[in-house]
This record gives C-alpha cells, structure tokens and sequence, in this order.
C-alpha cells in the first residue's frame, strides 16, 4: 500500500538560455507530491505516517521555500551574491530562520543562509523531481514523486527499496542502532 503527502515551495528561478518568456526571472508555488509504498506496518495500521514523510522531507526542502534557483552558469549567480555581499545578506539575516540543512549533491547545492540553491541542470519541473529524488531516496521508501508548478507536471515511478526499518507503536524510522527516536521502543 502507499501513504502519499504533498508539500508546497514557493520558489524563483529562470531559464538560462531558453528561447521564451521562461529566460526571465519570474516565480512560481510548486507542490511536490510524495508517495511511500511499503508493507501496512501493523503495529499503527498505516505505511508510514504521513505528517514524518512532510517532516523529513521538509527538512531538506525547505531550502526550495521562498528561494532563488539559478544554474551554475548562469551569469546572474555572481551578479545577485555581488548584491547580496554589498547588502551585507549574502552570509545570513537576523529573520531569515527558515533554513534546512545545507545540502551538496551532483545535481544541486543548498546555500540556506542566502535562500539560494545552485543546480547542474535547469530547475524544470523534471529537474525538481531529479534533484528531490537524489535527496530523499535514502529517507523514505519513494515509489513516486511529482512536482505540479503552474500547468507544468513532471512524475516518475520508482521501485521502492524498502530498507526503512519501523517503530510498531509511532510508524517511524528507527535510527541506526533499531531504536525508535520519538518513543524509545528498541527492535
Ligand atoms: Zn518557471
Ligand atoms: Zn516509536
């Protein structure tokens, strides 16, 4: 069976090189759609509770929240972080709390203290569900994700590995060493 979120990001970005309007900074609410195929666990009745699929994976996306994305060769990358610097922002703002956890991987890197991320790729919609992909995999058993802005969707299927070791009396995962981090059940 499968236990299915969705997750909302407010982001900006651009087409670098795109012959359209697209070439133009502009923004846009993307939801991203996660869905969880596992075994029914039995001790709680569900796969994998739906509000611990939103938190972990918020974790990390929430650095998509209210920032800019831009490809890495993008010429408005050095031209924006030269605003940022003079504006004395580029290294974090007192309010700007909303941050995840800086990330690094082939396809993307998370500057939480500036609301920026750099991709290897342009952020289309396909390349969101690349990159949330590649950051999630090893979290949660993902079968599928899709990632709707504007009229724009892309969706892909995965095979779920289902290595995710689960607490029967809250649903969760435990950590590394079979201990459930929120109720302290031990496997
Ligand atoms: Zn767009
Ligand atoms: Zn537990």
């Amino acid at each position: 069976m499968k236990s299915i979120t969705t997750l909302e990001l407010q982001y900006a970005h651009r087409f670098y090189g795109f012959q359209g309007e697209a070439q133009y900074l502009h923004g846009h609410t993307g939801v991203l759609t996660i869905e969880v195929e596992d075994s029914v666990n039995t001790g709680v009745n569900m796969v994998f509770p739906c509000n611990e699929i939103q938190k972990t994976a918020w974790n990390v996306l929430k650095n998509f929240d209210h920032s800019l994305i831009l490809r890495e060769d993008d010429p408005l990358l050095p031209a924006i972080l030269k605003v940022y610097e003079e504006q004395g922002i580029k290294d974090g703002a007192p309010l700007n709390t909303m941050k995840g956890d800086a990330f690094k991987t082939e396809l993307a890197t998370a500057y939480p203290e500036c609301r920026l991320v750099v991709t290897k790729e342009t952020m289309t919609v396909e390349g969101m569900i690349k990159i949330a992909y590649e950051l999630l995999k090893d979290k949660l058993n993902i079968s599928k994700l899709t990632f709707t802005s504007g009229v724009n969707v892309a969706t892909e299927d995965y095979k779920p590995v289902n290595t995710i070791n689960r607490c029967p009396l809250c649903g969760i995962k435990l950590n590394s060493e079979s201990i459930c981090p929120k109720c302290g059940y031990k496997k």
